[in-house]
């Protein structure tokens, strides 16, 4: 198997320390960001997680770069569980997964060029050589592998003299510094312009090819995960209810909820800077055409956490967590809809909501 990065059943829950019920000594009460997530990043492929806003995203990718500790759950990498604390298999652990973040401004420091941020990072994971010709030589291939070329003329400017999309671009090679096998890209083409989102997406996807790495790219536009992505994941209230083929997640959706993000996702070509991109806005808006929103973290709808949005709501819905169903071609969906096979063939279930 190629699988390099597991979650088992992983949750968190942050602990909600005001409000006038613990003031009395009321229940504990905890933000549910991430419930029992399960999920398998395989080398050499590219896997979307996709949700809206608040959904848990960006604390699965915390969780998995291990930033916090998980509430409950496992990781493993290469099989074998994840080491939290100071130890020498924490750093090889946080050596081998890289996070690459939203917004290349915030996790660049203004005052230093590209030149320290790289060397710095090639120190830290032993890689910086000798120093002198060892260190460029090593400075180049990074930015090569980036496609910042000639390496002079970007080495040592500073992130303001950069453009964003060769921003995000230098924070890309500090993570591949580290000589990675999975890299987590928190949202690396929101921020930036429509017209150069594709070129760094398909820069991912060279890397992905060329290193062998296993990258998960988060998202909450589901259109170029598509375009993007071997696989798809899919996060509604902090639980995943959907996953499968990219192909078969975007064009054969299993659960309402995937049907509901379909429906309202914005053009393709807007994400991928084709024509219709032209003169939108980098940020996308989050657009719930069918109403309704997501429901609080702290207490959770009972039961599937979709149903008091979802058309299709069953009674069971209500009360019962509908567990994972398998379904054609590696396809499943968390969703009572599927218990019964022979109940709602996925076929019939196709047209949308
Ligand atoms: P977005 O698309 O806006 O980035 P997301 O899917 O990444 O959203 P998360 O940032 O993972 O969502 O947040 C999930 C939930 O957990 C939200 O309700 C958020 O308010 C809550 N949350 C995240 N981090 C913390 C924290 N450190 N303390 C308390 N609550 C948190
Ligand atoms: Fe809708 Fe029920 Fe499926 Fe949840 S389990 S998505 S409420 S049909
Ligand atoms: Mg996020």
């Amino acid at each position: 198997e190629r699988v390099v990065l597991e979650a088992r059943g992983m949750s968190k829950h942050f602990p909600v320390r005001r409000g006038p019920r613990s003031l009395f000594g009321g229940p504990r009460r905890a933000v549910h960001a991430v419930d029992d997530v399960s999920l398998r990043l395989r080398r050499g492929t590219v896997t979307a997680l996709v949700g809206e806003s608040g959904s848990g995203k960006s604390t699965v990718a915390r969780l998995l770069a291990q930033l916090y500790p998980a509430t409950s759950g496992e990781i493993l990498l290469d099989g074998k569980p994840a080491r939290a604390g100071r130890g020498r298999a924490f750093r090889a652990y946080c050596r081998h997964v890289q996070m690459v973040f939203q917004d290349p401004f915030a996790s660049l420091n203004p005052v230093h060029t590209v030149r320290y941020h790289l060397t710095r990072a090639l120190r830290i994971h032993g890689r910086a050589g000798n120093g002198g010709q060892e260190t460029e030589r090593a400075l180049a291939e990074l930015l090569g592998r980036v496609q910042l070329t000639p390496a002079g003329r970007y080495l040592d400017a500073f992130p303001h003299e950069l453009s964003g999309g060769q921003r995000q671009r230098v924070a890309i090679a500090r993570a591949l510094a580290a000589d990675p096998r999975v890299l987590l890209a928190d949202e690396p083409v929101s921020m930036l312009d429509v017209s150069i989102r594709l070129g760094v997406l398909n820069l991912l996807r060279d890397l992905k090819e060329r290193l062998d790495l296993a990258i998960l790219y988060i998202t909450h536009d589901i259109a170029s995960a598509r375009y993007f992505a071997d696989t798809t994941l899919v996060m509604y209230a902090g639980r995943m209810v959907e996953g499968g083929d990219s192909e078969t997640v975007t064009q054969r959706p299993a659960h309402p909820y995937t049907r509901l993000l379909l429906a309202s996702a914005p053009d393709p070509d807007r994400v991928t800077g084709g024509p219709a991109g032209q003169g939108a806005e980098a940020e996308d808006e989050d657009v719930d055409p069918a109403g309704g929103e997501p429901p609080s973290l702290i207490s959770p709808p009972p039961g599937c956490r979709f149903h008091p949005r979802c058309p299709m709501a069953m009674e069971r819905c209500r009360t019962r967590t509908p567990p994972r169903f398998d379904l054609d071609d590696g396809q499943w969906a968390a969703c009572w809809l599927y218990d019964t096979p022979a109940a709602v063939p996925a076929a019939e279930t196709r047209g949308g909501i």
